[in-house]
Protein backbone atom coordinates (compact mmCIF):
# COMPACT_ATOMS: atom_id res chain seq x y z
CA UNK A 1 0.00 0.00 0.00
CA UNK A 2 1.46 3.70 -0.68
CA UNK A 3 1.54 5.95 1.79
CA UNK A 4 1.68 9.38 1.48
CA UNK A 5 3.27 11.53 4.19
CA UNK A 6 1.93 14.51 2.86
CA UNK A 7 -1.59 12.69 2.65
CA UNK A 8 -1.43 11.52 5.94
CA UNK A 9 -0.62 15.21 7.70
CA UNK A 10 -3.50 16.59 5.68
CA UNK A 11 -5.65 13.76 7.52
CA UNK A 12 -3.79 14.23 10.52
CA UNK A 13 -4.48 18.24 10.25
CA UNK A 14 -8.20 17.69 10.24
CA UNK A 15 -8.45 15.89 13.66
CA UNK A 16 -5.92 18.56 15.36
CA UNK A 17 -6.49 22.22 16.21
CA UNK A 18 -3.64 24.33 14.73
CA UNK A 19 -3.73 26.73 17.80
CA UNK A 20 -3.14 24.52 20.78
CA UNK A 21 -1.90 21.39 18.96
CA UNK A 22 -4.46 19.24 21.09
CA UNK A 23 -7.05 16.82 19.05
CA UNK A 24 -10.08 18.67 18.30
CA UNK A 25 -12.51 16.57 20.63
CA UNK A 26 -9.62 18.23 23.76
CA UNK A 27 -8.91 21.74 22.04
CA UNK A 28 -8.67 23.78 25.10
CA UNK A 29 -8.25 27.24 23.18
CA UNK A 30 -11.63 28.72 24.57
CA UNK A 31 -10.04 28.08 28.04
CA UNK A 32 -6.49 30.05 27.47
CA UNK A 33 -6.08 33.24 28.16
CA UNK A 34 -2.49 34.10 28.06
CA UNK A 35 0.12 36.25 29.72
CA UNK A 36 3.37 37.61 29.61
CA UNK A 37 5.86 36.09 32.25
CA UNK A 38 7.05 38.37 34.77
CA UNK A 39 10.67 37.15 34.01
CA UNK A 40 12.55 34.86 32.05
CA UNK A 41 11.32 31.56 32.46
CA UNK A 42 12.96 28.07 30.96
CA UNK A 43 11.45 24.78 31.92
CA UNK A 44 14.49 22.13 31.40
CA UNK A 45 11.95 18.98 30.96
CA UNK A 46 13.03 15.39 31.44
CA UNK A 47 12.94 13.81 27.98
CA UNK A 48 10.91 11.01 29.62
CA UNK A 49 8.43 13.78 30.93
CA UNK A 50 7.54 15.25 27.39
CA UNK A 51 5.93 11.74 26.42
CA UNK A 52 3.80 11.73 29.39
CA UNK A 53 0.21 12.60 28.42
CA UNK A 54 -0.61 14.43 31.65
CA UNK A 55 2.02 16.59 31.75
CA UNK A 56 1.29 20.29 32.40
CA UNK A 57 3.90 21.32 30.34
CA UNK A 58 1.60 22.18 27.39
CA UNK A 59 -0.63 23.48 28.94
CA UNK A 60 2.23 26.24 30.24
CA UNK A 61 3.19 26.62 26.68
CA UNK A 62 -0.37 28.01 26.06
CA UNK A 63 -0.71 30.29 29.09
CA UNK A 64 3.11 31.51 28.91
CA UNK A 65 4.08 31.89 25.03
CA UNK A 66 7.00 33.74 25.89
CA UNK A 67 8.54 31.12 28.53
CA UNK A 68 11.21 28.92 27.14
CA UNK A 69 11.23 25.01 26.94
CA UNK A 70 14.60 22.86 26.74
CA UNK A 71 13.68 18.94 26.33
CA UNK A 72 17.11 17.17 27.10
CA UNK A 73 19.07 15.82 30.01
CA UNK A 74 22.16 17.89 28.98
CA UNK A 75 21.78 21.57 28.82
CA UNK A 76 24.64 23.94 28.25
CA UNK A 77 25.29 26.70 30.89
CA UNK A 78 23.09 29.89 29.90
CA UNK A 79 23.92 33.02 29.33
CA UNK A 80 22.97 35.30 32.03
CA UNK A 81 19.78 37.51 32.07
CA UNK A 82 19.66 40.55 31.01
CA UNK A 83 19.49 41.30 34.61
CA UNK A 84 20.16 40.09 37.85
CA UNK A 85 20.98 35.39 37.83
CA UNK A 86 19.00 32.62 37.21
CA UNK A 87 17.98 31.14 40.08
CA UNK A 88 16.76 27.51 40.37
CA UNK A 89 13.09 26.36 41.72
CA UNK A 90 13.94 23.37 43.46
CA UNK A 91 13.19 22.63 47.23
CA UNK A 92 17.92 22.04 48.09
CA UNK A 93 18.94 22.58 51.22
CA UNK A 94 20.15 26.30 50.86
CA UNK A 95 17.02 27.17 48.66
CA UNK A 96 15.70 30.45 49.74
CA UNK A 97 11.77 30.06 50.59
CA UNK A 98 9.51 32.31 48.89
CA UNK A 99 6.44 31.84 51.14
CA UNK A 100 8.88 32.37 54.62
CA UNK A 101 7.77 35.26 56.90
CA UNK A 102 10.30 37.37 56.74
CA UNK A 103 12.56 36.99 53.95
CA UNK A 104 12.94 39.56 52.22
CA UNK A 105 13.54 38.42 48.49
CA UNK A 106 16.26 39.75 46.07
CA UNK A 107 14.16 40.50 43.37
CA UNK A 108 16.73 42.79 41.68
CA UNK A 109 19.30 39.50 41.33
CA UNK A 110 16.10 37.22 40.61
CA UNK A 111 16.71 37.83 36.79
CA UNK A 112 15.37 34.71 35.26
CA UNK A 113 13.71 31.32 36.55
CA UNK A 114 14.73 27.76 35.55
CA UNK A 115 12.46 25.16 36.45
CA UNK A 116 12.96 21.05 36.76
CA UNK A 117 9.91 18.99 34.79
CA UNK A 118 10.08 15.28 35.66
CA UNK A 119 9.52 13.41 38.66
CA UNK A 120 11.83 13.77 41.29
CA UNK A 121 14.22 10.99 40.16
CA UNK A 122 14.32 12.37 36.57
CA UNK A 123 14.88 15.80 38.19
CA UNK A 124 17.42 14.79 40.79
CA UNK A 125 19.28 13.11 37.51
CA UNK A 126 19.02 16.41 35.47
CA UNK A 127 20.43 18.26 38.68
CA UNK A 128 23.28 15.19 38.41
CA UNK A 129 23.90 15.54 34.34
CA UNK A 130 23.88 18.87 34.51
CA UNK A 131 26.48 20.66 37.84
CA UNK A 132 26.22 23.84 36.92
CA UNK A 133 22.45 23.99 38.06
CA UNK A 134 23.19 23.10 41.32
CA UNK A 135 25.65 26.61 41.34
CA UNK A 136 23.09 28.53 40.89
CA UNK A 137 21.20 30.20 43.49
CA UNK A 138 17.97 28.47 44.33
CA UNK A 139 14.21 29.29 45.41
CA UNK A 140 11.93 27.21 46.68
CA UNK A 141 8.19 27.50 48.54
CA UNK A 142 6.03 26.04 51.27
CA UNK A 143 2.42 27.35 51.43
CA UNK A 144 1.41 26.41 47.86
CA UNK A 145 -2.20 26.01 47.28
CA UNK A 146 -3.27 22.48 47.74
CA UNK A 147 -2.62 20.94 43.97
CA UNK A 148 -5.80 20.70 42.05
CA UNK A 149 -4.63 18.36 39.42
CA UNK A 150 -6.41 15.33 40.67
CA UNK A 151 -5.44 12.95 37.73
CA UNK A 152 -1.71 12.99 38.76
CA UNK A 153 -0.42 12.67 41.94
CA UNK A 154 2.72 13.31 43.07
CA UNK A 155 4.58 10.39 46.03
CA UNK A 156 2.28 10.80 49.07
CA UNK A 157 -0.45 12.81 47.25
CA UNK A 158 1.27 16.10 48.03
CA UNK A 159 3.15 17.27 45.06
CA UNK A 160 1.73 20.08 43.17
CA UNK A 161 2.33 19.92 39.78
CA UNK A 162 4.96 22.25 37.47
CA UNK A 163 2.06 24.25 36.18
CA UNK A 164 0.93 24.71 39.72
CA UNK A 165 4.40 25.35 41.32
CA UNK A 166 5.09 28.11 38.74
CA UNK A 167 2.01 29.87 38.95
CA UNK A 168 2.58 30.19 42.60
CA UNK A 169 5.81 31.40 42.14
CA UNK A 170 5.56 34.17 39.46
CA UNK A 171 2.83 35.11 41.48
CA UNK A 172 5.16 35.52 45.02
CA UNK A 173 7.42 36.87 42.96
CA UNK A 174 5.35 40.00 40.76
CA UNK A 175 1.97 40.44 42.78
CA UNK A 176 0.49 41.46 39.25
CA UNK A 177 0.93 38.19 38.28
CA UNK A 178 -2.75 36.25 38.24
CA UNK A 179 -2.09 32.44 38.93
CA UNK A 180 -6.18 32.45 37.85
CA UNK A 181 -5.69 31.90 34.35
CA UNK A 182 -3.29 28.80 34.65
CA UNK A 183 -5.82 27.48 37.19
CA UNK A 184 -8.64 27.86 34.86
CA UNK A 185 -6.92 25.65 32.09
CA UNK A 186 -5.50 23.42 34.28
CA UNK A 187 -9.50 23.14 35.68
CA UNK A 188 -10.68 22.38 32.27
CA UNK A 189 -7.68 19.91 31.34
CA UNK A 190 -8.80 18.02 34.75
CA UNK A 191 -12.44 18.21 33.29
CA UNK A 192 -11.48 16.61 29.89
CA UNK A 193 -9.28 13.79 31.80
CA UNK A 194 -12.80 13.24 34.09
CA UNK A 195 -14.83 13.14 30.80
CA UNK A 196 -12.41 10.15 29.30
CA UNK A 197 -12.11 12.53 27.15
CA UNK A 198 -8.31 12.33 26.43
CA UNK A 199 -6.34 9.36 25.05
CA UNK A 200 -3.66 8.60 27.39
CA UNK A 201 -0.30 8.31 26.00
ZN1 LIG B 1 -7.22 24.52 20.26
Amino acid sequence: MLFCIDEARRIMSRFYCHACSLPQSACLCAHVSPQPCPLPVLILQHPLEAKHAKSTVPLLRLALPDMQLAITEHLAPLPPPASGRWWLLYPSEQALDLDSAGVALPMADIGGLIVLDGTWRKTRRLLHLNPWLRQLPALSFSRAPAGAYAIRKGPGGQALSTLESLAHVLNRLDADFSPAPLHRLLRARVAQFQAHRVPEG
